[in-house]
Order: structure tokens, then sequence, then C-alpha cells
């Protein structure tokens, strides 16, 4: 008999899935069911029996305000009646130019430009493409790209090829393109790294770094004074400098922007995940009028030939519009604030136990790697920690042994102490009590 994909109310939706679907970073081989979510509201999901899940990672990390935020919806409603899209070419729109005109003045930097895009990887390929064609705009010949090792940036290409070489990009290595690897700057290798930046200064066209947290390479914090350092190092040489605020916006890190707690500035500067509230795919590469006046010219090569067809999306600006109202409010920075104590105040229960290690914060983000087996992404304790959450009504997904709490700025006291003693059981699970 012929399988009817159209009349399957009869089969769960689980097995509706199984059969037409392929999720992101996933081995379908042997994998556990995906959970039916029909509902979210704050910081919880709703499964299709009714039980319900604390987002402990906001949803890989791109929910602020909770789920389904009646503000954010009726905006992006409201604009749907209006206009839900027109091409972004020779069209302009309110919504677009209202969002660039608020955030501009909200970034970490003299940023003058808004350039949209879909997520989080386009946001950095069209920053990349900034910083080489700016370059070949005015004749010059940097070819270099200055990365950090273990940064993530992306899964397209080009955000790829500047992203740490491993197991997310194996398959692909010898279609990425060669950049500039180097470590995160410490006090004890400052000094190497800025005699490297002045020895190599004019072959480089770029750098790009995830300000002060590292996240998909392992939630890893680095010295934002070291930082500061190497950035007055490469401008001096002229460098451009990106920064990658596409997780560290929008209140992840405790400030605004994770660029409030450097005194160097980017030129440019690229967002996605909480710009909407994580609720519309939306990316933004904001740069500074020395960036956007090196494509000003009555010679048409020299314009940036990059577009999407979603572009500025109406919808997709609303719910920034809307988002950044909320986070605008004071009981929002309240609401960060206090997340962060409490990660400050829960480092100290967890760091006596042997199998932590390494407990460290930064605003809303709490990280500790557990020793057991190999580190990295592929020891399968996340798993098991991902499977034992579940049970206990709580969603948390581990980088291999990285054990990480980012949640939406909503949780109560009572959720995050849910996740609190869930973590610490976990610890006597897998360790045995704290040296006393
Ligand atoms: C998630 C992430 C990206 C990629 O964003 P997508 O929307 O997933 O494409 C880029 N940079 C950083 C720092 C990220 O955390």
């Amino acid at each position: 008999m012929e399988r009817d994909t159209f009349a399957p109310m009869d089969r769960s939706l689980t097995e509706r899935d199984r059969q037409v679907i392929w999720h992101p970073y996933t081995q379908h081989k042997g994998f556990l069911p995906p959970i039916p979510v029909v509902k979210g509201k704050d910081s919880l999901l709703f499964d299709d029996t009714g039980k319900t899940y604390i987002d402990a990672i906001s949803s890989w990390w791109v929910n602020i305000h909770g789920h389904a935020h009646p503000y954010i919806a009726e905006k992006i409603y409201q604009q749907a009646l209006q206009l839900e899209h027109v091409i972004f070419t020779g069209f302009t729109h309110e919504p677009a130019v209202k969002l660039a005109e608020r955030l501009l003045p909200l970034l970490p930097g003299d940023f003058s430009r808004v350039f949209y895009s879909d997520n989080g990887s386009t946001a950095v390929e069209v920053a990349i493409k900034m910083a080489i064609q700016y370059w070949g705009n005015q004749g010059g010949h940097r070819k270099k790209i200055l990365v950090f090792h273990h940064s993530y940036h992306g899964d397209t290409f080009g955000a790829m090829s500047v992203s740490e070489r491993g197991l997310f990009t194996d398959a692909f290595r010898e279609y990425l393109f060669e950049v500039r690897f180097i470590d995160t700057p410490s006090p004890e290798n400052i000094d190497y790294l800025r005699a490297l930046v002045q020895k190599e200064g004019p072959e480089i066209a770029c750098m790009l770094y995830e300000p002060l947290l590292q996240a998909a390479g392992g939630m890893r914090l680095y010295d934002a004074a070291s930082l500061d350092l190497l950035l007055e190092a490469v401008r001096q040489q002229g460098i451009l400098v990106i920064a990658d605020e596409v997780l560290t916006g929008f209140g992840r890190t405790g400030k605004r922007f994770a660029g409030e707690y450097l005194h160097q500035k980017a030129d440019i500067i690229c967002l996605s995940k909480g710009l909407t509230g994580g609720t519309m795919a939306l990316g933004v590469t904001a740069s500074t009028e020395r960036v956007f006046d090196a494509f000003l010219s009555d010679d048409k090569r020299k314009t940036l030939f990059h577009g999407h067809s979603f572009t500025a999306n109406p919808l997709a600006c609303s719910a920034a519009l809307a988002s950044l109202d909320l986070l605008l409010q004071p009981d929002c920075q309240d609401r960060i604030a206090r997340i962060a104590r409490r990660h400050t105040d829960f480092l100290e229960t967890i760091r006596p136990y042997p199998i932590v290690r390494d407990a460290r914060a930064l605003g809303t983000v709490l990280a500790f790697e557990l020793n057991t087996g190999d580190d990295g992404y592929t020891n399968s304790i996340g798993q098991q920690i991902t499977a034992a959450a579940l049970g206990a009504g709580i969603y948390l997904r581990p980088l291999g042994n990285t054990v990480y709490f980012m949640p939406p700025y909503c949780i109560t006291q009572k959720e995050m102490d849910q996740v609190y003693d869930f973590l610490v059981h976990c610890l006597v699970r897998y360790s045995g009590n704290p040296v006393t």
C-alpha cells in the first residue's frame, strides 16, 4: 500500500518526524526519538503529554525573554497584517530603518550602518566579505584573517573556515580557506601575540573573535584586559576588527554587549540569536563609516554584492524591535543581574567536588567541565546528562563533558533552584561527595 504522507494523524508526531525529517547535529542511526513540543511559555517547554521542561539552554542560546512572549507575538502579528515582506533592494520599510536607528546607538563602538541577513552564520559571512573587499576596493594586498583557536563562527563555508578545525568541519577541511589561528590572549602570551601582530600586521586584513566567551568551542572564558591589549596592537596595524557577538549580545554576558567590557572598539559587529528574542531568524552585520565608505564609488565593481531573499524581513525586524523594548526595561536588567549573582554563588557550591573542573560564570552563562573520560564534544557523558535531565523536567545539552546552564532571563528563582539541584545531583551521582 502506498504511504499517505498527507493524512498522517493516526501516527504520533515522533513517528512522522522519523519518516521525513533530517535533524541538525544529529546522527540518525540509533538516535533517540525527538520530543514533540506543542507549546512554550516563559522558560518552559510543554510536550504532547503535558510534561514540562525548563529550557536551561535557551533553545540553543537564542531565547532571552521566554517562549511565546505575548508582546513580541502581538508585534509580529500586527506587522504581518501590514507588510510581511518586500525585496530590500530598491525598497525600504519602517521596521528595518527603525531597528537600525535604535540598535546603532546601543552597540559598543562607532557603528553607523546595518546590513541585514538571516542568521549568525550569514552575519559572519557578510562581515568577512566586507573586510576582504574593504582592502580589495582600496587596491590593498592584505590577505590573512586572524582568528582564535577554539572559535566557532557558524556552519556555512566561510564561517567554518574561520572556526576551529575539528569534528564539525573535518568532512570539509579540504574546501575551507586558510586562516591564521592564534591562542586567545592571556597575561602569559600577550607579549608574544602583540609581537606577532606587529610582524605580520601589513598582511592581515581582519581579525575575527568572540569577545570574552567562546561558546560552541566549549564555553571558554578569556581575559578582557589581554584582549584589549591585543586589539590595541591590531588596530595600530590598521587591521579591521570584527566582533562576533552573535551569542554574547543582548545581555548574555551581564552587560548589553560583551564589547562593553573592553576599551578597544570593533569596526564590524555580528549579531543574531537574542536579536529577535529568539523568535525569528535575523542577522545583523553593523559597520563603521570607515568600512562603508570604502564601498562608495562610481565603479560598480566596488559594490558589496551580497543579499538574501529575506534580507531585512519586516516580521523579523518587528520581533527584534519588540525584543529590544523588553530588554531595555529596568526589570529585565535586574533579572540578568540576579541570574549572574546566583551563578556566582553556585560556583562556590560546586567547586569542592573533585569531578568539577574550571567552574566559571559570566553574566547569565555558567559552565564547568566534568573530570570524566576525554575532553571534547564526543564524550558521551553529555548525552547521559541530557537524558537524566529530561527525566527531571529540565532541558540541558552539554558540549561533551562541558556542562553549562544558560537560561532565558525570565527564569524564576524556583526554576533556577531546580536546575542547580539537578546539577548537584549529577555531581554526586558521578563522583561522590565534595571534598571537605
Ligand atoms: C551560534 C553562533 C554563530 C552561528 O549562528 P547561526 O545562527 O547558528 O548560524 C556564529 N557565531 C557565534 C559566536 C555563535 O555562537
